[in-house]
């Protein structure tokens, strides 16, 4: 089948969860036997999502072939359980250097170089692009930002461009509506608005997917119908809902998928949303909950923004949790807190399980370092996500192999123990400033030691996992931490770069050097985390 393009816009206000919307209908066409891919146009002019603050934008997403990308190609992994290509986060900086690039080599030959038709023709490119390379049967789009802005237009025009052009294109648009708790009402003035200013641009939506605190009601539905030229029965409702993964549900409750694929005029092949339904079960009908800090810097953050920075993290546990029938009951721990005096460390004795996750600079590691000796000491099962390895070795060459001042060079270039340091090639790119997208990024392989943790959680001799960072475990230091009972489980296959640690003697007490929330899917969770959460459920 030649593939069939849906353009997912937002209307009203950012922050509708599109990302989740775009997920949840691939989810939706998979039910019905058709594969999907999403692609996330970002109209930023950032090349890629690699120099953005998480606590601005979220978390970076880490792509298999080493993209860094904008976090909602994580919920499509997730949710249409493939692998998604660097190649499917479009920005507007990708779009403006490639035009600006040929023109300089004279490729337009004396032309005019324009906004439309040169810069939206890329933009088509790059859609048609994914399409040729993964053959998937729709190409799901999610294009950045909300109807009316101004940086998204050229994307928007792009997509004005295919269905005039005779591809087979769907838009949905996704708008919010306000509950006035005054009058006790959901209102659809906003959404009448932000679809007029789609239908300005040319864009007539084939659906329109309600966000609102509560289900739209049919009055108001053939309200929205009315003044937005729409059928009633292309408005989908998508209220607010416990738990993400329950919105292919509750899309296909209301028969989205088929209603889709009659726009296409496509039979459905299948109708078997069992196994997603199996998962949601076990998410819901836990036998116990277990208690799971997650330490970090967050002082620098704030509340809102830190379910968004680690959201992979958080969505790992919750596969592994539902993979062991418990409910994550999760807290964040401030290092910060643990600078201040070491009285506060004992509220770590309060959790089945700690995580570390990932991280820059020095700001809170201090903290990180005195909660994981206290973890270590304690026997409370420890996952270290590549900072968190590295910070884990550092406090055990500190406190067991007695090194003083080790320390990670990314911290202090001159301590006296520097036993994280540079990846070699890393120093000279520092060294000439060249950020963007130079970490050691992407999947690589990493080797399992046998008899070891590590083996017995992947069972295999080598796995890949996902990689960002520029430091590493210094070698020179390996076999004094060795020999104090630090076990490097897991390395490059020549050995070079050590990339898993555990502690054979603790009840679980293992650091990586990827990260492995990365590669964890909902019907599938990441080994690591999986024992992870198992040594929780027996603490
Ligand atoms: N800052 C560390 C490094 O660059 C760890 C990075 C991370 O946690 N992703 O190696």
């Amino acid at each position: 089948m030649h593939s069939k393009f849906i353009f997912i816009t937002g209307g009203v206000i950012s922050g509708l969860g599109k990302g989740i919307s775009t997920a949840s209908i691939g989810r939706v066409l998979k039910f019905k036997g058709f594969s999907s891919t999403a692609m996330k146009i970002d109209p930023y002019i950032n090349f890629d999502a690699g120099t953005l603050r998480p606590s601005e934008h979220g978390e970076v997403w880490v792509t298999e072939d080493g993209g860094e990308t904008d976090q909602d190609l994580g919920n499509y992994e997730r949710f249409l359980d493939t692998t998604i290509s660097r190649r499917h986060n479009v920005t507007s900086g990708q779009i403006f250097s490639v035009v600006v690039e040929r023109e300089r080599k004279g490729e337009y030959l004396g032309k005019t170089v324009q906004p439309i038709p040169h810069l939206t023709d890329e933009i088509k490119n790059r859609i048609y692009e994914v399409a040729k390379n993964t053959k998937s049967d729709f190409v799901l789009i999610e294009i950045g930002g909300v109807v009316g802005d101004y940086e998204n237009i050229l994307f928007l025009e792009a997509a004005r461009q295919m269905k005039l052009e005779g591809e087979n294109v769907l838009f949905v648009h996704v708008a919010y509506l306000p509950f006035l708790s005054s009058l006790g009402e959901l209102k659809s003035k906003p959404v009448q608005h932000s679809t007029k200013e789609l239908l300005s641009l040319g864009i007539q939506p084939d659906f329109i997917i309600c966000r609102s605190d509560h289900m739209i009601d049919n009055v108001r539905k053939e309200k929205i119908a009315m003044f937005c030229n729409v059928s009633a029965e292309s408005i989908i409702s998508n209220p607010n809902i416990e738990n993400i993964y329950d919105l292919p549900l509750l899309f296909e409750k209301q028969d989205f998928g088929n209603k889709i694929l009659k726009k296409f005029s496509i039979e459905p092949k299948d109708s078997d949303s069992s196994l997603w339904e199996t998962f949601i079960n076990s998410l819901k009908n836990p036998e116990k909950s277990i208690k799971i800090g997650i330490v970090g810097k967050y002082f620098d953050i704030g509340d809102y923004k830190l379910p968004d920075s680690y959201v992979s993290v958080i969505e790992a546990i919750k596969h592994a949790c539902a993979e062991n029938a418990v409910k994550p009951e999760i807290s964040w721990l401030d290092s910060k807190e643990y600078e201040k005096g070491p009285s506060k460390l004992d509220e770590l004795k309060y959790f089945n399980g700690v995580i570390v996750p990932g991280g820059f600079g020095s700001s809170g590691v201090e903290g990180k370092i005195l909660a994981i000796r206290y973890l270590r000491e304690n026997n409370i099962p420890y996952l270290g996500l590549c900072y968190g390895l590295q910070l884990a070795v550092i406090e055990f060459a500190r406190n067991v192999c007695k090194l003083e001042d080790a320390n990670t060079t990314e911290i202090s270039n001159d301590c006296k123990n520097p036993v994280i340091d540079f990846l070699p090639w890393q120093k000279k790119i520092i060294q000439e400033n060249k950020y963007g997208a130079t970490m050691r990024l992407g999947g690589q392989i990493v080797k399992i030691k046998n008899n070891t943790k590590a083996f017995n959680i992947y069972r295999k001799d080598s796995v890949v996992e996902r990689f960002r960072h520029r430091y590493e475990i210094n070698p020179d230091y390996v076999d004094i931490l060795e020999k104090h009972g630090f076990i490097f489980s897991g390395s490059t296959p020549d050995g070079s770069i050590k990339q898993i640690g555990e502690l054979p003697t603790h009840k679980f007490f293992m650091g990586a050097q990827f990260h492995p929330e990365f590669t964890s899917r909902p019907l599938k969770s990441n080994p690591m985390f999986n024992e992870f959460v198992k040594a929780c459920t027996t603490s």
